[in-house]
């Protein structure tokens, strides 16, 4: 028995899935059957195979895993019923996901990385730095706890790679983990969001069944995203609108540009005004995001007050943009990126101080 480090099942692409399937299990309708446990209904147990004969769960026990990341803390839930879930992987390490309420629907952010090496500076794990890229199953585990803790039909679900990490910076894993997802979820229910790696951008516009595409843009103009967004000298401003511009419009579908509000920053009339410029002729529709406090961020960071808010979403919506907020979702429980990781990383620091 390899009890060293068995393949977890999770991680293989699916066609590597029915390849090892098909090693050790016959006849072949087995191997259909393994992949519905796994990719419909999400089992983490080759116990819970009720339809699989005992011997030949025994003999993919002694070869392989389907294990997920172990929940470690769950937080209240908040007002508006969304609950923030932290886990921890084999490695030790720590990684975060949410589920969130909406009416009929219920979605799920995911992390794609144990960390981020992309550094913006309003953002929790961005002050950490940067981890290691999940696997599939680490990804698909955060996924499938919270849609059976919670049991939400499938066909209620939306995800969104919103959480810790840069999904583009772990685009191999993140392809594995949408092929499983589309199983089950439509492509326009799933959305993968990036800090703008325009060689990610270029290679998700060529996959043949593509999930939403959000971008987190931040600032109207290179020089203050820059700032906040040091990926910028990398990917500037101008070159990333230009490869959303290319990038193939589905019927019913649009890019959402995210924008976290800070006071005083980013929220004026003009910089309304300069991101609808740099936003027309875009098919895209604007989140606007009013930044969550951290003790870990730089002091100045605010949240700007209810007024400021809505009046920089007057000004986009007057000069023809498309615009939601978001207003608390998860507020109370810390839900913004890294936060609920940073809280326990900051109390382990303090415990050892
Ligand atoms: S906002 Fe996203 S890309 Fe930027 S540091 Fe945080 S996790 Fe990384």
């Amino acid at each position: 028995m390899n009890t060293s480090n068995p393949t977890n099942l999770y991680d293989l692409a699916p066609p590597r899935l029915e390849q090892a399937l098909g090693a050790i299990v016959s006849p072949p309708f087995r191997v259909k059957q393994i992949e519905e446990w796994m990719y419909v209904r999400g089992v983490d147990a080759f116990d819970a195979m009720t339809n699989i004969p005992k011997e030949l769960r025994g003999a993919l026990a002694e070869h392989y895993t389907i294990a997920f990341p172990e929940v470690v803390e769950r937080t209240t839930p908040a007002t508006d019923g969304s609950q923030k879930y932290l886990f921890t992987l084999r490695d030790g390490n720590r990684i975060e996901a949410v589920y969130m309420p909406m009416g009929d629907r219920t979605s799920v952010c995911l992390s794609s990385q144990a960390g981020c090496a992309v550094g913006c500076t309003f953002c929790v794990t961005g002050f950490f730095g940067a981890g290691r890229n999940l696997s599939p199953g680490e990804m698909l585990g955060q996924f499938f706890t919270i849609q059976h803790e919670h049991d939400v039909p499938m066909e209620s679900m939306n995800v969104v790679f919103m959480g810790m990490g840069e999904p583009l910076l772990n685009f191999e894993n993140m392809v594995t983990t949408l092929d499983v997802l589309y199983r089950s979820i439509a492509p326009k229910r799933i959305t993968v969001s990036t800090s703008g790696i325009i060689p990610g951008i270029e290679e998700l516009a060529k996959l043949p069944r593509r999930p939403n595409l959000a971008v987190s843009i931040n600032a109207p103009d290179r020089r203050r995203r820059e700032e906040i967004m040091p990926i910028t000298k990398k990917y500037p401003l101008e070159e990333l609108i230009a490869s959303l511009k290319k990038y193939p419009s589905e019927k019913g579908r649009e890019i959402t540009i995210e924008y976290v509000l800070l006071a005083g920053y980013n929220d004026s009339h003009s910089d309304a005004l300069a991101l609808a410029k740099l936003t027309h002729g875009l098919r895209a529709k604007v989140n606007a995001i009013p930044f969550n406090e951290d003790p870990n961020l730089p002091p100045w960071m605010k949240r700007p007050k209810e007024g400021s808010i809505d009046r920089f979403v007057d000004t986009l919506v007057r000069n023809g943009v498309q615009v939601t907020v978001r207003r608390s979702k998860g507020r109370d429980i810390a839900a913004a990126c890294g936060q609920l990781r940073g809280k326990s990383v900051a109390k382990s620091r303090a415990t050892r101080g």
